[in-house]
C-alpha cells in the first residue's frame, strides 16, 4: 500500500481530491490538444429532468469542473406537466443530443422522478455518448471484459484501489449492493483484477458474517451506518460510495468513527469517491470526443 494520510487511530485514509487533481490535470491538457486539432472544445449536455437537491449539487459541480478544464456545456431542461410526458420529453431531448455534432457525451441526473423510466434513457442514449455506461452495448462490454464506458462512480472506486496501491489480485472482496450503476460493475471490474468476489444484497442474510471476511468492502447502498467498525475484518480497506444527507450533512454509508480504528484503509464522505466519480466522469467525455472525432477508430 502507497499513497494515503493516516488517520488518527491508524487507518489510511483515501482521498479522491489528490488523485482528482491529476486526473483533471491531464483531461485539462487532453481537451487543449483536442481543441487545437478540432477548432472547438469537446462538449457536455447534462439533462435534467427533476430538482433532486443532492444531484443538483453534483451536477453543479461537474459544470464548474468542466468549466475549468474547458470543456463546452450545454444544460437541458426536460419539460412535461406529468411523469408521461416527461419520460416522453426524456427520451426526445436525448435523441436530439445524439444527433448534434458539438455533443460529445450525456448525462442525465439521478435519480429520476417518479414515473419517469431509466428505461428511456438507456433505450435512446447513443451508446458512443454515453459517458456513464448506462447502454446495454456498454454494460455488456464490460460484463465480457471488453473496453467501453463505464459508469463513473465504479470507475472511481477501481481508480481509488488502485492508485492507493490495494492489491486486487486474490484478495476477498465484498460489494454491498447489485445496483446497475454501481455495485455490479464494481463486481464485475473487481472479478476482472482477479479478485474473489461476493456481492450482497438487501435479501442477504448475514450480512456481517460476509464482510468479516473480506479484504476489500465496497459499499453502495445508501444507508447511513449500514457497516460499523465490528463487521470489518482487521486491515481491511473500506470503499465507501454511500451518499447521504442526515440533518444537514453528508454521509456515507459506513460508520466512519468505529470502521477507522479497525480498517487499514478507509474512504472519506466526503471527499472520497465523489471528486474522483466527477474527474473521471470527464475524462470520459474527452474520450468518447475523441472517438467520436473523423477518422478515429472505435475502442
Ligand atoms: P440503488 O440503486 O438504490 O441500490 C442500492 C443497493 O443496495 C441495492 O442493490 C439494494 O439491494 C442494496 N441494499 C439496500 N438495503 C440494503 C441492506 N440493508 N443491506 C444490504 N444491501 C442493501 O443505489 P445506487 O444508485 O447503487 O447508489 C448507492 C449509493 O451510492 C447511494 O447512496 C448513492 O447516493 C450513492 N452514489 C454515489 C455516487 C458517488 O459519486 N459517490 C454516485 C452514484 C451513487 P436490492 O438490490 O436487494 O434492492
Amino acid at each position: 500500500m502507497t499513497a494515503g494520510t493516516a488517520t488518527a487511530s491508524g487507518a489510511r485514509l483515501l482521498e479522491g481530491a489528490p488523485i482528482a487533481a491529476e486526473i483533471r490535470a491531464g483531461v485539462a491538457a487532453d481537451v487543449a490538444t483536442y481543441e487545437a486539432a478540432h477548432g472547438h472544445p469537446p462538449g457536455l449536455a447534462v439533462v435534467i429532468c427533476g430538482r433532486d437537491a443532492p444531484s443538483m449539487v453534483y451536477l453543479e459541480r461537474i459544470l464548474k469542473t468542466c468549466a475549468e478544464v474547458g470543456i463546452a456545456t450545454w444544460t437541458v431542461d426536460v419539460p412535461g406537466e406529468d411523469a408521461a410526458s416527461q419520460d416522453r420529453e426524456l427520451g426526445e431531448s436525448i435523441r436530439r443530443l445524439n444527433a448534434d455534432a458539438a455533443v460529445a457525451g450525456i448525462i442525465v441526473q439521478m435519480p429520476l422522478p417518479a414515473g419517469v423510466r431509466l428505461r428511456t434513457v438507456v433505450d435512446a442514449i447513443d451508446p458512443m455518448k454515453d459517458i456513464d455506461g448506462l447502454h446495454p452495448l456498454n454494460a455488456g462490454l464490460l460484463r465480457l471484459g471488453y473496453e467501453g464506458f463505464v459508469p463513473a462512480t465504479a470507475h472511481a472506486a477501481m481508480e481509488m484501489l488502485s492508485r492507493s496501491g490495494v492489491r486486487i489480485e486474490g484478495a476477498d472482496a465484498v460489494v454491498i449492493g447489485r445496483s446497475p450503476v454501481v455495485g455490479m460493475p464494481v463486481a464485475f471490474m473487481l472479478t476482472k483484477a482477479n479478485a474473489t468476489v461476493t456481492v450482497c444484497h438487501s435479501k442477504t442474510r448475514d450480512l456481517a458474517a460476509h464482510t468479516r471476511r473480506a479484504d476489500i468492502v465496497v459499499v453502495a447502498v445508501g444507508r447511513p451506518g449500514l457497516v460499523t467498525g465490528n463487521m470489518l475484518k482487521p486491515g481491511a480497506v473500506v470503499i465507501d460510495v454511500g451518499i447521504n444527507l442526515v440533518n444537514g450533512h453528508l454521509v456515507g454509508d459506513v460508520e466512519f468513527a468505529s470502521a477507522r480504528d479497525v480498517a487499514g484503509a478507509i474512504t472519506p464522505v466526503p471527499g472520497g469517491i465523489g471528486p474522483l466519480t466527477n474527474a473521471l466522469l470527464l475524462a470520459h467525455l474527452v474520450r468518447a470526443a475523441q472517438r467520436q472525432s473523423p477518422g478515429a477508430s472505435a475502442g
